[in-house]
């Protein structure tokens, strides 16, 4: 008798997402692969180089054989640079024991979710959201509850959808702003309703918060990135930081990000970094110090060009009737609402799926954001690739049958 065969892979592995913008990638590159040329606007990093005075001190370390492991959670001297830069940006003292540098942000998150959740603690997240958040609060075994805003609501949910959606069982806000894929910001004002909340409500009152501040640079003009700390300094003790290199000094590949959190959170999560990876690469660690400790302004050229492409991209995009913008005070994506776009019973998937085959133009379905009303393009990529891609899209929205 034939036995079934039984899959190797963990239960819990199984009901994991793929990234669904590696997916795409993966047809893209299978096109790319066939020699069609493609306007890929699905990319989610920097397009520009990494500053010259980095990569010099990374050399510098790899001359001097700064090759050797470090402390789990990071050098000293880049701590004590993160520590200080929150310190500045809070007005809060932090120690560099209350920081962990982390494999970029990506790992701080994790780490920072396994050091908080019991299994089936409830976690709230905004949508539209970064893909990872309810993959990873399942991989910690907590449980994703999602609130939604939509483009009539600027992609902006409220604290108080935040706290109509939470329950005896929250352990955790997730609050992100500048926002990957909208970019759409929290004001002073809509920070400190989410404070004043936290402090106020009873239920709330075991709730941490954890701000993903990773586009902190990338912000345009009449818009200014407000840290929660900062507006809600009462919080500091429930509250985790995140931040990291790979959107403002571009260094994605350089895998540098880090915690700051309250000193027994900061412990368990180096416990947790040093059973998995140890420390972050050495010689990216005293690259990362540079970047750090350097005086001058390294954001204000590429913001003003991301900007310029921003502007553009809008110009052509709101030519189409079918196709609704929201102008992001932030980081590098459009958020594009294509409802009046899509053809009966057509789902986000088919659209970018269609978009791909027959224009070559590469963007991501919203669904993998939780809002299958809209796909998100980035404008980290050339202009000129940029300026065709979205004139495609505009002419096939109009035109396709
Ligand atoms: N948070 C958000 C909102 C992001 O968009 C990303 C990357 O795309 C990350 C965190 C993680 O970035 P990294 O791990 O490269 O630092």
């Amino acid at each position: 008798m034939e036995s079934k065969r039984v899959s190797p892979i963990s239960i819990k592995l199984s009901s994991i997402q793929e990234s669904a913008t590696l997916k795409l990638n993966t047809l893209v590159l299978e096109l790319e692969r066939q020699g069609k040329q493609i306007f890929n606007l699905t990319t989610g990093e920097p397009d520009f180089p990494v500053p010259d005075f980095v990569k010099q001190a990374a050399i510098e370390a790899i001359r001097s054989n700064k090759s050797k492991y470090t402390p789990v959670p990071g050098i000293l001297p880049l701590r004590e640079k993160i520590a200080l830069k929150t310190e500045k940006q809070t007005g809060l003292k932090f120690s560099p024991q209350e920081v962990v540098v982390t494999n970029g942000g990506k790992q701080a998150i994790m780490e920072a979710l396994f050091a908080l959740l019991n299994p089936g603690d409830e976690v709230v997240i905004g949508a539209p959201f970064w893909v990872s958040y309810p993959e990873m609060v399942r991989i910690a075994e907590g449980k994703p509850v999602i609130v939604s805003a939509g483009y009539s609501q600027q992609f902006t949910p409220t604290p108080e959808q935040f706290l109509n959606a939470s329950s005896a069982k929250t352990k955790l806000w997730i609050l992100n702003s500048p926002s990957n894929p909208t970019g759409a910001m929290y004001s002073e004002e809509g920070l400190r309703k989410f404070g004043q909340l936290l402090m106020s409500e009873p239920k709330l009152k075991n709730v941490w918060i954890l701000c993903d501040d990773i586009y902190e640079h990338i912000v345009y003009p009449g818009h200014a990135f407000q840290s929660f700390l900062s507006v809600n300094p009462e919080l500091r003790d429930r509250c985790v930081l995140i931040n990291g290199l790979s959107k403002s000094f571009c260094m994605t590949g350089w895998r540098v990000g880090w915690s700051v959190a309250p000193l027994e959170v900061s412990k368990a999560i180096g416990i947790m970094q040093g059973q998995i990876t140890s420390n972050v690469n050495s010689v990216a660690q005293y690259a990362a110090l540079s970047a750090l400790s350097f005086e001058g302004d390294v954001f204000a050229e590429m913001v003003s060009a991301y900007r310029n492409r921003k502007d553009k991209a809008l110009d052509i995009l709101n030519k189409s009737a079918k196709i609704k913008t929201f102008d992001p005070p932030g980081a590098f994506y459009l958020f594009l609402n294509i409802s009046d776009a899509l053809k009966p019973g057509e789902s986000d998937l088919q659209f970018c799926e269609r978009a791909l085959q027959e224009i070559g133009v590469a963007m991501v379905p919203g669904g993998a954001f939780g809002d299958s009303s809209c796909v998100r393009i980035s404008f980290a990529v050339a202009d000129k690739t940029l300026e065709e891609g979205v004139a495609r899209l505009v002419q096939w929205v109009e035109h396709r049958s």
